[in-house]
């Protein structure tokens, strides 16, 4: 049976993705040196109402403090601690082609804690050429190399067509979460979650709400 994401965490996911908002939105006031922010304030940065704010940080105790707010450090420290974005996530990419660079030029994976420890391609041409801060390495050495690197999360930006098998060696690897890019539907055995990716299905959201 495949697994989803359903299986896995304990907080629903657009929970998750309002405190990962809520986490960016607070990054961004500690690096402007803001001590307080309150829910009104929070609602005006993100669009969330400031009921939903105050109902999903009340979970977090007495923090908000009427007239001053939440303070921003703090808040952040617990929300990321909840996201467990505080600690490093090693992560590898598969398939070092544009989308794969992207990312691992991408400095904002590592305000989430991802930190890409390797990266593997089927081109011969690509071997060890540099991605990022890694050498690129062949996708047959996937399955060792994921145990050696001990990374757990892949993500995953080959060709649709590779990206069965392609996952199937990081399955075999041991990875427990795969960041699915492409279009293809994954089949993963227990024990590893897929979490598919895709924000150019937005081009054709927002192509049909310009069309006259
Ligand atoms: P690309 O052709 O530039 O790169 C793909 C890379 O994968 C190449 O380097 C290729 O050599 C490598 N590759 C091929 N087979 C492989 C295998 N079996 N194992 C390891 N590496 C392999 O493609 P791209 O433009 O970077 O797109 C990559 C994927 O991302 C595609 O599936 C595309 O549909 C998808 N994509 C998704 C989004 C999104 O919003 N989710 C956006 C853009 C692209």
């Amino acid at each position: 049976m495949p697994h989803s994401m359903s299986d896995a965490p304990k907080i629903p996911v657009p929970t998750l993705t309002r405190l990962a908002t809520y986490y960016t939105l607070l990054s961004d006031a500690q690096f402007e040196g803001v001590g307080h922010i309150n829910s009104t304030q929070i609602e005006s940065l993100s669009g969330i109402p400031a009921t939903q704010v105050r109902k999903d940080l009340s979970h977090f105790g007495e923090i908000g403090k009427p007239g001053v707010g939440y303070e921003v450090l703090k808040l952040k420290s617990l929300i990321g601690a909840i996201l467990k974005v505080d600690r490093p996530h090693r992560a590898v990419i598969v398939g070092a082609g544009r989308l794969g660079q992207a990312l691992a030029h991408y400095p904002g994976l590592r305000q989430y804690g991802f930190v890409i420890v390797g990266a593997f391609d089927s081109d011969a041409s690509k071997f060890g050429s540099v991605l990022g801060e890694v050498l690129v390495e062949d996708v047959a050495s996937l399955p060792k190399r994921l145990k050696s690197l001990r990374a757990q999360v892949v993500i995953l930006t080959v060709p649709s067509e590779a990206a069965q098998s392609a996952a199937d060696l990081a399955v075999k690897g041991g990875a427990r979460w795969i960041l699915n890019f492409t279009p293809q539907h994954l089949r993963v055995s227990e024990g590893c979650f897929v979490r598919d990716v895709s924000f150019t299905q937005q081009f054709a959201v927002v192509a049909y709400l310009t069309e006259d």
